[in-house]
């Protein structure tokens, strides 16, 4: 047997023994938060990976990580999925802030918050965009002033997505106002639980309050708690923004769900709403748009596979941009595409009316429009791709 395969044979048999039942298939992932209470299965299961390093397979193992290379690390996700085990951690702790503390925190900074980040210890919030700034992210105006041996943080960041449930939030500030705006920025750590940070959910058509405005009054932070050196926020958070487009784009491996394959429901769906003829689905239309989202989701599989044997880091650089915009179009096609099949009875969205699978298929048609905002617009990535990637003139 080769390593790899050793490798293979002991993850399987670990997976077998150690992944409770009902954590097999869909249910809740734990983000680390203190105010959401886990069941028995879950918990155990995020504390088991915990222990063996898997929550952060890629880490060094002094940080919580198993130190599993990119080989090893494809393997594991696929016994995880060959099981159908549930990711035991997700969250901006490992997929964010975590790999960002990894490459620009000090040793001090790496030993303070990394093995918390690998336990799910605290689930972290994301303090990027203001009502001023969002792709513009540059113009951003809540400060930072040293006091002593803290920062006081002043100002609000808006769409702050989870943050009633997160315990830290870090936070893009302005140190230096009189430099260019973008020499002046810093990336610090912020404990939400201090009475100088305040959360106001932003209520939705829908009644949901996913996202939030956050408000710093005073808030407290200690100079340790500043990643990356002052004034350097700019370059520390635009790696930061590619950790998180890598996520959206499947192909960050710091926590251990990235490079999933999933089978495609989609033929089984189609032909269950339209029918078929002679074998084939009935309508001419959807056939062909079926096919040509079958093979985009096959091509993206294979370029997200590809980006991952091609890595040099947990994630790549500019390639984010381009992985993340395909990944999203295609899963919004896809979202049109069941609605467009389900007809008539895909527009119902009275739930006295409509069955509960055609209104969730509905709603995450609609709420899945977002994926081309969040985490930089489409047309920001296009902007990145064209200058970034294909070295286009500005
Ligand atoms: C689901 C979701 C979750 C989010 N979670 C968070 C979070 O947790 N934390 C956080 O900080 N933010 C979060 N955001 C905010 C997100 O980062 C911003 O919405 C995004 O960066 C766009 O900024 P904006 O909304 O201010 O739009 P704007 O920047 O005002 O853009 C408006 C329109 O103008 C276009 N545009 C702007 N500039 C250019 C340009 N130079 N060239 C071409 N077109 C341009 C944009 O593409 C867009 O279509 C979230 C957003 C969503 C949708």
């Amino acid at each position: 047997m080769t390593e790899l395969e050793t490798f293979r044979a002991e993850t399987r048999a670990w997976l077998q023994d150690n992944c409770p039942p009902s954590v097999r298939g869909p249910g809740t992932i734990p983000i680390g938060s203190s105010k959401i209470e886990l069941n028995e299965d879950t918990r155990l299961w995020l504390q088991r990976m915990a222990e063996r390093g898997w929550t952060v397979p890629t880490w060094p193992k002094e940080y919580g990580g198993a130190e599993l290379n990119r080989e090893e690390y494809q393997i594991l996700i696929e016994e995880l999925k060959a099981i159908n085990a549930r990711t035991p951690l997700t969250g901006r702790g490992v997929n964010y802030i975590g790999p960002t503390i990894l490459e620009f925190g000090t040793d001090e900074q790496k030993a303070k918050w990394l093995p918390r980040c690998a336990r799910g210890e605290g689930a972290w919030a994301m303090g990027y965009s203001e009502p001023g700034a969002g792709s513009d992210l540059a113009s951003l105006s809540c400060r930072a002033e040293r006091d002593g041996d803290n920062y006081l943080i002043n100002g609000s960041k808006i769409w702050t997505s989870d943050a009633t449930y997160c315990d830290y939030i870090f936070v893009l500030v302005r140190t230096s106002p009189d430099k260019p705006k973008h020499e002046g920025i810093s990336l610090v750590l912020v404990d939400m639980s201090q009475p100088g940070v305040k959360v106001s959910p932003i209520q939705l058509i829908s009644g949901a309050s996913p996202f939030c405005e956050t408000h710093f009054d005073n808030a407290i932070v200690p100079v340790e708690d500043l990643i990356g050196g002052v004034d350097n926020g700019w370059t520390v958070g635009k790696r930061l923004l590619q950790f998180e487009r890598s996520t959206h784009a499947g192909i960050n491996i710091s926590g251990s769900q990235g490079g999933r394959v999933e089978e495609s429901q989609m033929p089984g769906f189609v032909r269950n709403y339209v029918g078929e003829t002679d074998g084939k689905i009935a309508d001419h239309h959807l056939r062909t748009w079926l096919t040509n989202y079958e093979m985009n989701t096959h091509a993206q599989r294979i370029t997200q596979r590809r980006a991952i044997e091609e890595l040099q880091s947990r994630a790549p650089g500019f390639t984010s941009s381009a992985v993340k915009l395909t990944n999203a179009l295609n899963i919004q096609d896809g979202d049109e595409l069941m609605v467009a099949a389900m007809g008539s009875q895909g527009l119902r969205w009275d739930p006295t009316t409509a069955d509960s699978a055609q209104l969730d298929t509905l709603k995450k048609f609609l709420y899945q429009k977002s994926l081309t905002i969040a985490g930089g617009t489409k047309e920001v990535q296009l902007n990145i791709i064209a200058k970034r990637v294909l070295g286009l003139p500005d």
